[in-house]
């Protein structure tokens, strides 16, 4: 009722005012309407951290997008640019979608190469490669003074896994976050429901809040809860790692994603 409802989207507004929009997921039905009242017409730069159907089914539901009144370019960081252009017309024609004229020109794919940023004004779009099944990004977004908010909805941290690629993939990803003021991060499972989920591309809450403390983010936002998980549960999840930072002697600040929630950074 509090925490969940929508599948994965998160709007970034930049210092410079540029409007980038994380996933595609049912919330951004909401966003779309939120910028239809707000009257502007700038361009949506929608970065997508994979294709899984939860993260791009509300595209088609985009307000802006279909009452043609805004630019929308899309992005991809799961590394497969070449399709991304068929991929994002299927869902937008039938038998996905009714055909509604001139939506194609509106609508750009980008090329985005493995190991270069996205410029988008003065934020730099950073991607690193997740654990999840298919591809998946990692994405940080940085502003002149540096990281500000790195996104990972999607992302398997296996901290069972100690084999040496594991621990050396965690180990280039803390990198990849160091110091990021707002890590919004993977919380699917509880540490108990880990072991019949191995493969599955989801962590559990205290593997992100371990991972945060690692990378010495300022603030954790627990994220893609579980469809199952009661707004009572989220929150004992969230009192956990707060223990876990508390027990670790760590200033990390931890709450749980909920519909609406607004962070300035
Ligand atoms: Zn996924
Ligand atoms: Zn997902």
């Amino acid at each position: 009722m509090r925490y969940g409802g929508n599948t994965p989207c998160v709007e970034v507004r930049a210092a410079d005012d540029g409007l980038l929009i994380l996933d595609a997921g049912t919330g951004i039905r909401a966003l779309g309407a939120q910028l239809m009242s707000d009257g502007d017409a700038r361009t949506a730069h929608i970065f997508l951290s994979h294709r899984h159907s939860d993260h791009v089914l509300g595209l088609s539901h985009f307000a802006p997008l279909i009452s043609q009144t805004r630019e929308v370019l899309i992005c991809c960081g799961d590394g497969e640019t070449a399709s991304l252009q068929s991929f994002v017309d299927a869902l937008l024609s039938p038998p996905m979608f009714p055909y509604v004229d001139g939506i194609r020109s509106r609508l750009g794919v980008c090329d985005w190469q493995h190991s270069a940023a996205r410029q988008v004004g003065t934020s730099g779009v950073h991607r690193f490669a997740a654990q999840h099944p298919g591809e998946a990004a990692v994405l940080r977004i940085d502003d002149a003074q540096g990281p500000a908010v790195a996104y990972a909805p999607d992302n398997e941290l296996a901290y069972a896994d100690q084999s040496e690629a594991t621990v050396r993939w965690r180990a280039r990803l803390a990198a990849f976050l160091r110091g990021v003021p707002v890590l919004v991060h993977d919380a699917t499972y509880r540490d108990e429901e880990l072991p019949a989920h191995v493969g599955w591309g989801h962590s559990s809450s205290l593997e992100a809040t371990r991972l945060a403390i690692e990378c010495g983010a300022g603030m954790l936002v627990l994220f893609h809860h579980h469809p199952d998980r009661d707004d009572e549960a989220v929150e004992r999840m969230v009192e956990e790692s707060r223990a876990m930072a508390m027990q670790a002697g760590s200033a990390l600040r931890v709450l749980a994603a909920w519909e609406g929630l607004a962070l300035s950074v």
